[in-house]
């Protein structure tokens, strides 16, 4: 599939997340695992969190395959998880949810969503949109492992 008509910096931020994966890599005795897949475009992610005692996530690794969005939209994630705690990361997903619907945008967000806005003009592809959430949603179900 083609890369949709995006803002040339923001199609810039996500080849190079697609050409150069961050946390690349899944993490053994990771705490937390989970595995999506989206057919719809074929898009894969397996996700691996450690987590450590005051819920911080200390480390994310992915592996995955699929179009440069579903794998960009893991590498901007797993950047965004490490340091922070699992209720942000809900809320991360939460407002990353929000952009894709419109609800809200990476300005009236609130807070510094980093990257993630990078992939809001991919709102506007709504066949892309589960491209974008794959990874999101393999999050929630890594979270929703622990109970
Ligand atoms: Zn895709």
């Amino acid at each position: 599939m083609q890369m949709p008509e995006l803002d040339d910096l923001y199609a810039d931020i996500i080849l190079d997340h697609y050409k150069n994966p961050r946390n690349l890599g899944l993490i053994p005795d990771a705490t937390l695992n989970a595995e999506g897949f989206n057919p719809f475009c074929g898009d894969q992610v397996k996700l691996s969190i450690s987590v450590d005692s005051d819920d911080i996530i200390s480390k994310v690794g992915f592996e995955g395959e699929g179009c440069s969005i579903s794998q960009a939209s893991a590498s901007i994630m797993t950047n965004l998880l490490i340091g922070n705690t699992l209720d942000h990361a809900s809320l991360l997903n939460q407002q990353f949810r929000n952009l894709m619907s419109g609800s809200t945008t990476s300005t009236t967000v609130g807070f510094d969503i980093g990257e993630l806005a990078a992939l809001e003009g991919v709102k506007e592809f709504p066949v892309r949109i589960k491209c974008a959430l794959l990874a999101w949603a393999t999050l929630v179900d890594a979270i929703n492992q622990r109970s």
